[in-house]
C-alpha cells in the first residue's frame, strides 16, 4: 500500500511516497519557486538506498497543478518511475498547518472539511491558503483516492482552557477565537509515541516534555499521552527563541517601536517572524555556524546560544512543574537531534529535580532514537528524530482504519 504524502507551501510542494507495509520512502522530493521564471523540481528515488538515483528538473512551474503533474510523470515514468500508473496511490496524506477548534484530529478531506478550512484561513493567512491549493489540485488529479488532513494543531485540542487562554477580554476568544493553539502537534504526536515505546509504558501512562528545536522550535507537556500545555500560540511565534522568531515577548514592545521607531505593524511582525530569534541576536540562524563563531570567541553568538538554551531551561522547568511526574524529556528535531551542548545547557541545573544526563551518551552522534540520561536518573532523558512524513502517513493508516 503506497501513500502519498504532500506538504504544500506557498510557492512549493514538498512530497514523498511511502510504502506503508515496510514504511519505507519510495520517492521524495521539492518543487520549488512555483509561479516564478524558472521553478525547480528535485526528486530523489529510494533514498539512502545503494539504489538512490536523483533527477532535478529547471523549467517553468505555472502553478502548483503543473507542479504536482510534474511530479507524477517523474513517478509514473516508463523507464525509471517508481509506480505504473496513479492507481497504485492507495491514500494521500495533506500536512494543514491551522485547524482552528474545528479539528481535534487527523481527518478525511470532503467538501465540508474544505469549508472549515477557509474559515480557518484569518488564523494562518500565509500556510492554509497554499495548503488548500494542494489539496484542491489533488482532489483534482486523484478524485477517487482516500485524502486525509493532518493539522499541525489537532494534537494540542486537548489543552485545557486554562492553558489555552490569553488573559485578554473574554469576547476575543469569543468572537474570533483569540487562543492558544500550538503547532508542529504531528512532531510531537510523533516522538511521545516512540518515547513510550522507548519506556515500555502505554502512551497513556506517560508523561512527557518533548522539545522540537529546529528551524521553528516548541516545547509540550504531555500528562498521559494528551498535549495539555504547548509553547506556540496562536501563531508560531510564542515561546522559545527560534532560528528568526523571537519568541515570548513583552507585547508593549510593538507600541515602543511604532512609537519610537517609526515601525508600523507589518514591519514590526516581518522582524519578530524573521529578523530575531538566534538572527537577530548574533547574526546567525544556524546553530552550526553558532558553534563555530562561539568557539572563535564571538560574544554575541555566545549570547544568543545562553539565551535560547535558558528559555528552553525556564520551559522544562515550568512544565515539570505544571506535570509534577515527568517519565521523560524528549529531544528532537535539526538542533534537538544533533547538537549535545544545546541539550546539556538546556538541562544544566535540573538535577535537583531528577534529571541527570549522561555526558558520554549526550555527545554520542546517532540517526537512532536513545536514551541519554544516567541509570539513576529519575527522569529519563532520549533524543528521538522527528520523521513528519512519517508522522503523516501513519495518521492517514489511522483515519483510513477507522
Ligand atoms: P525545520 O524547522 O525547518 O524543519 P530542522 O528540524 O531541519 O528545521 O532544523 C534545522 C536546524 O537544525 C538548522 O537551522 C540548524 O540550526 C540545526 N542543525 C542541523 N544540523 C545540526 C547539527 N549537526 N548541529 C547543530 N545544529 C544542527
Amino acid at each position: 500500500m503506497k501513500f502519498f504524502i504532500i506538504n504544500s507551501g506557498s510557492s512549493s510542494i514538498k512530497y514523498q511516497v511511502i510504502e506503508m507495509k515496510t514504511e519505507t520512502v519510495l520517492a521524495t522530493g521539492l518543487v520549488e519557486r512555483i509561479g516564478e521564471e524558472t521553478g525547480r523540481l528535485k526528486n530523489t528515488f529510494l533514498p539512502g538506498t545503494a539504489t538512490q538515483r536523483e533527477t532535478v528538473l529547471e523549467q517553468q512551474i505555472a502553478d502548483h497543478y503543473s507542479g504536482m503533474m510534474l511530479v507524477i510523470s517523474l513517478l509514473t515514468d516508463k523507464a525509471h518511475g517508481i509506480i505504473k500508473d496513479t492507481s497504485e496511490i492507495s491514500a494521500i496524506g495533506h500536512r494543514v498547518v491551522h485547524g482552528g477548534e474545528d479539528f481535534r484530529e487527523s481527518t478525511r478531506i470532503t467538501p465540508k472539511v474544505i469549508e472549515a478550512l477557509q474559515r480557518n484561513i484569518p488564523l494562518a493567512p500565509l500556510h492554509n491558503p497554499a495548503n488548500l491549493d494542494g489539496i484542491r489540485v489533488a482532489m483534482d488529479i486523484f478524485p477517487t483516492v482516500f485524502q486525509v488532513a493532518v493539522f499541525d494543531t489537532a494534537f494540542h485540542q486537548t489543552m485545557p482552557p486554562r492553558a489555552f487562554m490569553y488573559a485578554l477580554p473574554y469576547q476575543l476568544y469569543e468572537q474570533d477565537r483569540v487562543r492558544r493553539y500550538g503547532f508542529h502537534g504531528t512532531s510531537h504526536r510523533f516522538v511521545a509515541g516512540e518515547c513510550a515505546r522507548l519506556l515500555a509504558k502505554p502512551l497513556d501512562e506517560c508523561n512527557l516534555i518533548t522539545v522540537h528545536l529546529g528551524n521553528g522550535c516548541s516545547m509540550t507537556a504531555i500528562e498521559n499521552g494528551r498535549s495539555i500545555d504547548t509553547s506556540l500560540g496562536m501563531t508560531p511565534l510564542e515561546g522559545l527563541v527560534m532560528g528568526t522568531r523571537c519568541g515570548d515577548l513583552d507585547p508593549a514592545i510593538h507600541l515602543f517601536l511604532k512609537q519610537n521607531k517609526g515601525m508600523d505593524l507589518e514591519a514590526i511582525d516581518a522582524m519578530l517572524n524573521k529578523e530575531s530569534g538566534l538572527k537577530g541576536l548574533c547574526g546567525m540562524n544556524d546553530m552550526r555556524d553558532i558553534h563555530q563563531a562561539v568557539a572563535s570567541g564571538d560574544a554575541r553568538a555566545t549570547l544568543a546560544l545562553e539565551v535560547q538554551t535558558y528559555r528552553n531551561r525556564k520551559y522544562i522547568g515550568a512544565y515539570m512543574a505544571v506535570l509534577g511526574r515527568v517519565d521523560g524529556i524528549v529531544f528532537t528535531a535539526g538542533i534537538g537531534e544533533n547538537d549535545d551542548i544545546v541539550r546539556a545547557e538546556s538541562l544544566k541545573g535540573l538535577e535537583v529535580f531528577g534529571v541527570h544526563l549522561d555526558p558520554e551518551k549526550n555527545r554520542l552522534r546517532s540517526k537512532e532514537a536513545r536514551r541519554i540520561s544516567r541509570e539513576d536518573s529519575s527522569v529519563r532523558v532520549f533524543v528521538i528524530p522527528t520523521n513528519e512524513e512519517l508522522a503523516i502517513a501513519r495518521e492517514v493508516a489511522n483515519v483510513l482504519r477507522g
